[in-house]
């Protein structure tokens, strides 16, 4: 049901940004995949989703810690009716240490991106006559934890985005919402489990059971076709009125 419609997936090379992307595919959209790479490996991949999936795909090359490259990736993709704001990092450290590069670096790329992003996009799904954006936030947009300075209030900070983005887009029929993923096993996950290891002096097993998922009631990652399907959702006639919310796809965590 989205054949026709071009969605422009963020930092989507790897992870959720990835997931989404082929579910994306699935239901027949276009993609534009970006990073802030541009290797060969970066082309073939959307090669390849766009052969699996009988769509068009192009990569695109940008650095969302860079507000002009932000933009410049709008307006390069043409056609904008699907964006996806989930490019993000991570730095794990209290307050007093947090490196003020780390900092900046993660609001610049966690949500100032997605406000200019999203600037560009806007008149294009007006113009078009429909559109959607999700940004992905997490369960760390709802609540906190400790050494998450920048990342928790990049997020909480893109759930607020993402309410202004729906009362502007209110009466058009475009949506905005936030989809709020728990712990997903990615390379933005997989790069903690060893800092965390050491912190715990744990076992990589008893870290993802009781640190990781400890705040997962579930037990269990979420995975990235979940995210995937979420986004499918919201890109769906179903979906035509929800919008300045987020959904929560965290195993209970937020219920706690
Ligand atoms: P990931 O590291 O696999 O993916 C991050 C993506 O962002 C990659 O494609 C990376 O290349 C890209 N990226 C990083 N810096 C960039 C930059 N400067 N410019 C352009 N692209 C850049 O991690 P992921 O887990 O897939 O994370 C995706 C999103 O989901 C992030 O916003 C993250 O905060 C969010 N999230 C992840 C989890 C989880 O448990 N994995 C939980 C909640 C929220």
């Amino acid at each position: 049901f989205l054949t026709g419609k071009t969605a422009v997936v963020t930092g989507s090379n790897s992870g959720i940004g990835l997931g989404i992307a082929i579910e994306l595919a699935k239901a027949g959209a276009d993609l534009v995949l970006n990073s802030f790479t541009d290797n060969d490996d970066d082309h073939a991949l959307a090669e390849k989703l766009a052969s699996d999936h009988g769509v068009e795909a192009r990569y695109i090359q940008a650095d969302m810690s860079k507000g002009d490259e932000c933009r410049a990736l709008i307006e390069k993709a043409g056609r904008c009716d699907i964006l996806v704001n989930n490019a993000g990092i991570q730095h794990v450290a209290p307050i007093e240490d947090f490196p003020v590069e780390k900092w900046d670096a993660i609001i610049a790329i966690n949500l100032s991106s997605a406000f200019h992003t999203t600037a560009i996009a806007l008149p294009k799904m007006r113009e078009a006559g429909w559109g959607r954006v999700i940004n992905v936030a997490s369960a760390h947009g709802l609540t906190a934890s400790p050494f998450k300075s920048a990342y928790v209030a990049a997020k909480h900070g893109i759930i607020g985005l993402t309410k202004v983005t729906a009362l502007e887009t209110a009466t058009d029929p475009i949506t905005c919402n936030a989809i709020c993923p728990g712990y997903v096993l990615t390379p933005i996950v997989e790069k903690q489990i060893p800092d965390q290891m050491k912190t715990h002096d744990m076992s990589r097993e008893d870290v993802i059971a009781k640190v990781m998922l400890q705040r997962q009631p579930s037990g269990q990652f979420a995975t990235v076709e979940q995210m995937g399907g979420t986004a499918v959702y919201l890109c769906s006639a179903a979906a035509d009125q929800v919008t300045g919310t987020s959904i929560s796809v965290d195993g209970g965590w937020t219920a706690l």
